[in-house]
């Protein structure tokens, strides 16, 4: 035991040997080449050689000509994952969950096209706040207003830096210090840390509720106006669904009233899409054109959820009312800043365009079954070779995310996998631990890859990971 121990020791090689033989490997160049990155390349080998030797005491499950052979790739991941790891705290994440709109994951993917132009702009000087022509002074907004407008039918248009910061603006507004009457039935939460009766407190409204969970009438907002009341606000229910025994009133019907009494109707739509979704196979949703066509004062949304562009909340409605958002001083303060300006007008365009199959979003929602199905089986078949593993294809599904259509499940087919030694828990942790973490999701006793959002280069990364996997947890 002593003796093995030392041999493997001194069969690991020096901090020199590693690096000259990393002059053979191309994923270190971009460390080899430059002065300043070369002192962590080589604080990397060191740091990854003291695990090596922590590894190898003890740990002789396999033959010295097994320990041999697999410990220069074994090295080199490591190696990878240390210098990784000290380079950014943000990294890349492989999205095997098929969740596509996976709030902790950045949500919506931007289409490489768009992505390309958000860097272009953010490495020179733009025309974000001057007009050309004149030589003076322009208005951010301009960039996104008119294909907003005609996108959704609106009159006027705005952006702020996300939809929980749109609802607080329009609240703090038109609503300070009144009252805002909303149905019980709509005072949700959504991801934990947005709450509709708390984003009235903190834009200073009061909240009035009317109606119960599942029926809410117009009768019931009608008898809660009173001398405070400031406006009507509707909220889509996003992540949750009320079914059965229900009523709640439309946006044209809240209109009618309010046009009566003197109020404005506002909506927080949540996701919101330009689309009704039947397009895509999807149950009707009602779209953003249709709240501005029942004659909503404003309209809520957000820019990175089936909109499928940078986060971002926007705000589109009635002119006037556009114009005293703006006048609002809260409004600097949640201003969204040039790149993702610069993301959201590249995205419309692509709508304008009705280029739909470019933006991530919908191109990931609208695979078929038969590309889902081939993806997987070439998934399944590159893992077959690895004897470490089950591999199998399987029929799953996968879900939108990001609070929209919460009840729709997405038919899919996903690679199941299974370690032949060691549990489901350590193989879905050894993925997510990997030189690019890789996400998956468990059913039973298998670990499930979905191919629907996954991204060219994903697949080859997830073979590779895995062909490290010896039922243990190395990492
Ligand atoms: C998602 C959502 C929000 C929050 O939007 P963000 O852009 O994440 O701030 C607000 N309201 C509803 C109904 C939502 O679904």
């Amino acid at each position: 035991m002593e003796q093995e121990k030392k041999r493997r020791l001194r069969a690991l090689p020096a901090v020199h040997e590693v690096i000259s033989q990393l002059e053979h490997e191309e994923e270190f160049s971009p460390f080899l080449a430059n002065e300043r990155r070369f002192p962590r390349l080589t604080q990397g080998v060191r740091q990854v050689l003291q695990k090596a030797r922590e590894n190898v005491v003890g740990n002789f499950t396999d033959s010295f000509e097994e320990f041999e052979s697999s410990l220069w790739p074994w090295l080199k991941t490591q190696l990878l994952q240390e210098l990784t790891r000290s380079e950014t705290s943000l990294r890349r994440v492989i999205n095997a969950t098929g969740v596509v709109l996976h709030t902790n994951c950045g949500r919506a993917l931007l289409a490489p096209t768009v992505a390309r132009f958000v860097a272009d702009q953010a490495e020179r000087y733009s025309n974000l706040e001057l007009n050309i022509e004149t030589g003076e002074r322009g208005v951010r907004y301009v960039h996104v207003e008119a294909l907003l407008c005609h996108l959704t039918g609106a009159e006027a248009a705005m952006v702020v830096n996300n939809n929980a910061a749109a609802v607080l603006l329009m609240m703090n507004t038109f609503a300070q210090g009144k009252d805002v009457i909303v149905s019980r039935g709509e005072l949700v939460e959504v991801g934990g840390s947005f709450r509709i009766p708390e984003v009235l407190k903190a834009g200073g409204a009061k909240l009035v509720e009317v109606g119960s969970t599942n029926k809410t009438w117009l009768r019931d907002y009608e008898s809660a106006i009173g001398p405070e009341t400031a406006l009507f606000l509707k909220v889509h229910t996003s992540n949750y669904r009320v079914e059965g025994f229900t009523h709640s009133v439309s946006g044209a019907e809240l209109v009618e009233l309010g046009e009566a009494r003197g109020l404005p109707v506002m909506e927080d739509l949540g996701s919101g899409s330009f689309f009704d979704g039947t397009n895509f196979g999807f149950p009707l949703e009602p779209t953003i054109e249709q709240s501005i066509r029942a004659g909503l004062s404003l309209v809520s949304f957000s820019g990175d959820k089936l909109l499928g562009g940078p986060q971002a909340g926007i705000i589109v409605g009635k002119r006037a009312f556009i114009e005293r958002l703006r006048a609002n001083q809260l409004t600097r303060a949640l201003r969204v800043d040039k790149l993702t300006l610069a993301a959201l007008e590249a995205t419309l365009r692509l709508y304008k365009n009705e280029e739909f199959e470019d933006i991530p979003v919908w191109r990931m929602l609208s695979l078929s079954l038969d590309k889902l199905e081939s993806a997987a089986s070439e998934l399944v078949a590159a893992l077959a070779r690895n004897s470490n593993i089950t591999v199998d294809l399987k029929e799953d599904v996968s879900q939108v995310g990001g609070g929209a259509w919460p009840t729709v499940e997405l038919p899919t087919w996903v690679c199941a996998i299974r370690p032949k030694q060691g549990s489901v828990m350590e193989l879905e942790r050894f993925l997510r631990l990997g030189p690019v973490a890789i996400l998956s999701r468990i059913r039973k006793d298998w670990v499930l890859v979905d191919v629907r959002t996954l991204l060219s280069g994903d697949m080859e990364e997830i073979v590779r990971r895995l062909v490290d996997w010896r039922g243990e947890s190395v990492s």
